[in-house]
């Protein structure tokens, strides 16, 4: 049985197998079906300290990850489907393997993309439809695109999908950004790039694949047509609490709450760190920041179980 578990491979939870593994604590780390995290589909990342002429976002979390290996963290692919936070040891259920038992739990299972919710986005995800430029900008070469949100990730996502688009529209709902002036000014002061104000997105148009988006003016209601071949979403996250959100305290917007100034949940011996309890900061230093508190806390608790 292992003593410490960690779920998720983000920059929190391989900070927090770090610091458990360099315990001897030997933590198991649930990776993910995804693993690395949000900082995989990123490219370059300029304000991880460390790093003076920046690192891709993979190759940031593979040589985090191989820092924990040399420790002695062993890393399973898999996600936790299942959890039974009722009684210690805790049980969790992995989607494809048996379930197994932990003292205790460390839950870094991070944030992921939000949708708009319209029903062909969802059919047409994957075929013009996407929340990772990274991960599809290149297949929109020459070609017209539209980016939804008005926060850094819009601004930033925009401006990468320049490199290959030869017209980016950026829809906002509102008649002003919410994104920091510097990724703004970047964003607006690019020729390709043309603000939709006060524009929401009402459908997607295309059979196999994006041809337009049916756009509708937030002030006016009136709708108009929009031809385009890709729709990429900016706006914001949704933590990814699955199967805890029933056995711990969360905020109204999903965020796990955890105790002020720790990482402490509402059941002790289950800690929580980076992206899925901080809606407010979500930087990549950030969560590991916390994912180093984590581990403390974990150590500690544990600790005080043996006495
Ligand atoms: P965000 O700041 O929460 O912005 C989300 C945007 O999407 C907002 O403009 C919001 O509009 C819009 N939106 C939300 N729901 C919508 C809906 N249903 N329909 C249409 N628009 C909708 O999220 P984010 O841009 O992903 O940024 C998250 C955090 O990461 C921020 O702290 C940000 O600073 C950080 N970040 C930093 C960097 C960087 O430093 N390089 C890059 C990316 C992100 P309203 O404004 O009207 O609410």
């Amino acid at each position: 049985m292992p003593k410490v578990v960690v779920l998720g491979s983000g920059p929190a939870g391989l900070t927090a197998a770090l610091y458990l593994s360099r315990a001897n604590l030997t933590p198991v780390v649930y990776e993910g079906l995804e693993p690395g995290g949000q900082l995989t589909t990123t490219t370059d990342v300029d304000n991880f300290p460390g790093f003076p002429e920046g690192i891709m976002g993979p190759e940031l979390m593979e040589r985090m990850r191989a820092q924990c290996e040399r420790f002695g963290a062993t890393f399973v692919m898999d996600e936790i489907h299942q959890a039974d936070l009722s009684k210690r040891p805790f049980t969790l259920k992995p989607s494809m393997g048996e379930a197994f038992e932990a003292d205790a739990v460390v839950i870094a299972t991070g944030a992921s993309a939000r949708y708009l919710g319209l029903p062909n986005e969802l059919r047409l995800r994957g075929h013009g439809v996407s929340a990772c430029a990274t991960c599809d900008g290149f297949f929109f070469q020459g070609q017209t695109i539209a980016v939804v949100g008005g926060g850094d990730s819009a601004m930033e996502e925009a401006t990468f999908l320049t490199k290959f688009a030869d017209k980016v529209y950026l829809v906002h709902r509102r008649d002003s950004f919410r994104a920091s002036k510097i990724m703004q000014d970047r964003a607006l002061g690019n020729p390709k790039v043309e603000v939709l104000w006060n524009t929401e997105v009402l459908d997607v148009i295309g059979d196999g694949k994006v041809e337009g988006l049916v756009l509708g003016d937030t002030v006016t209601g009136e709708q108009r047509e929009l031809a385009c071949t890709g729709l990429f979403l900016a706006i914001g996250h949704t933590p990814n609490t699955g199967p805890f959100k029933d056995w711990l305290q969360a905020h109204p917007n999903g965020y796990l709450v955890t105790a002020p100034d720790s990482t402490a949940t509402s059941i002790p011996g289950v800690f929580a760190c980076g992206d899925v309890q901080d809606s407010v900061y979500r930087q990549a230093i950030t969560a590991a920041g916390s994912g180093c508190m984590a581990a403390l806390e974990t150590e500690r608790w544990l600790e005080a179980q043996e006495h």
